[in-house]
């Protein structure tokens, strides 16, 4: 038998994602059927609850859906705003707790661990807290399974959708698994659960009291781990993050070989900011910037900046490699450029510089995230620094109708 909570970790699970970030940017839709509809409006992949009442079906098609409910709201999906979405919710989650397992766009795994005694607050409670916070923020619902492993977790977030949450103690799993069918055991599906019901096996929980050689024999090295996690026990631990990248890099070739040093600058700040938007979304430092460059024969030339202290201050990289370029040899012909961020380090707990400039230090904090919000907002060539503008014959993709900002 085992405690209550030896281990607890929550499945956070926004609802019916797209629909709700639809309803989010038009509240003017709330209470109406509202359908997302996927790449060239084939099929619907998101639903709000009032569409579901009108008979709309996981991916239904959208002629048949317009069938059914001729009067919903069909709404081209719109991926960017998503996925910006989908990190403002992780962003949220991070905050709460610090282990934080995406797996989904709208699905994360998040440690609870120790947070009871932390918040002072029971698991449902800050549950209740976290779903008010994204509510407030977003304006998107999310609902919470809380157990003891993954398995159980994603099974009790299933349950009181949209808005709710179930938490399943360690001594509530029986119980809580009599109520349910084999089938509904994430990994199990209907032909492995017809199988086990030719053995007599049609609930959850007499799939958990099994004898382990039966399901060993009948579903493998993978049924094994699901009957583990069953019994409370823990076959798919929490991934925190994946690695750390140890370099960031970003380059790319121009049109046709060129000697202006101007260009080759500014294709290399073009992928400088590329490869710093991925140092800040991976929360990391970087201690040393490479200028990468290949010439006309192919030969490769890397010039090094180190930092005194590892940063992440665009302003910063930014001049490093205005120094850079001035090392640039003279009199090649230059096939591509580019920037490479070496030596990461994880961004927590960045040592301040005693003798540097506050005021500066916020200054250029504030530059960083306006750039960053704007990019996300508009595109990436919305806000672009004044080098790269002297790109002629590289042209980066994007958005490049678009009017850059020059910072
Ligand atoms: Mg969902």
């Amino acid at each position: 038998m085992i405690g209550n909570w030896p281990n607890t970790i929550a499945l956070v699970d926004a609802d019916y994602f797209y629909a709700n970030c639809e309803l989010a940017r038009h509240p003017e839709w709330r209470g109406k059927p509202v359908m997302v509809l996927g790449r060239l409006n084939s099929c619907i992949l998101a639903k709000s609850p009032e569409a579901k009442k009108a008979g709309i079906g996981t991916a239904m098609a959208a002629w048949d859906a317009r069938k059914v409910c001729p009067h919903g709201i069909f709404v081209e999906g719109d991926f960017r705003y998503y996925t910006l979405m989908s990190r403002r919710l992780m962003e949220i989650l991070r905050r709460w707790s610090p282990v934080v397992d995406v797996y989904s766009v709208d699905e994360a795994f998040m440690d609870l661990n120790g947070l009871r005694g932390l918040y002072r607050k029971p698991f449902d409670q800050i549950a209740r807290e976290i779903q008010h916070e994204v509510h407030e923020s977003l304006g998107i619902t999310v609902s919470f399974g809380i157990s003891v492993n993954k398995t159980l977790a994603k099974m009790a977030v299933e349950i009181n959708k949209p808005n709710g949450i179930l938490a399943v103690p360690g001594k509530g799993i029986d119980a809580f698994l009599a109520t349910l069918p084999a089938s509904e055991i994430p990994g199990i599906g209907f032909n492995r659960a017809a199988l086990l019901e030719k053995f007599g096996i049609r609930t959850a929980l007499q799939f958990a009291r099994w004898p382990q050689i039966q399901i060993e024999r009948l579903l493998g090295k993978s049924g094994l781990l699901l009957w583990r996690e069953m019994r409370g026990e823990i076959s798919f631990p929490l991934q925190s993050e994946s690695a750390p990248p140890k370099s960031i890099g970003r380059t790319s070739s121009f049109d046709h070989p060129i000697s202006s040093l101007d260009q080759v600058h500014g294709l290399a700040v073009y992928h400088l900011e590329r490869a710093f938007e991925s140092l800040r979304r991976n929360h990391l430092l970087t201690g040393e910037l490479v200028l990468h460059l290949r010439d006309k024969e192919f030969h490769i030339y890397g010039i090094p900046h180190r930092f005194e202290q590892p940063t992440d201050d665009f302003g910063e990289l930014v001049s490093a490699m205005r120094e850079l370029a001035s090392k640039i040899p003279k009199s090649h012909i230059w096939r591509s450029a580019g920037a490479m961020l070496v030596r990461l380090t994880p961004a927590t707990g960045r040592q301040l510089d005693l003798f540097e400039d506050p005021q500066k230090m916020v200054r250029s904090e504030q530059l960083t995230e306006a750039r960053l919000k704007l990019n996300e907002r508009f595109g990436r060539t919305m806000v672009r620094s004044g080098t790269t503008l002297l790109i002629t014959n590289a042209k980066p993709k994007g958005n490049e109708h678009r009017l850059p900002i020059v910072l």
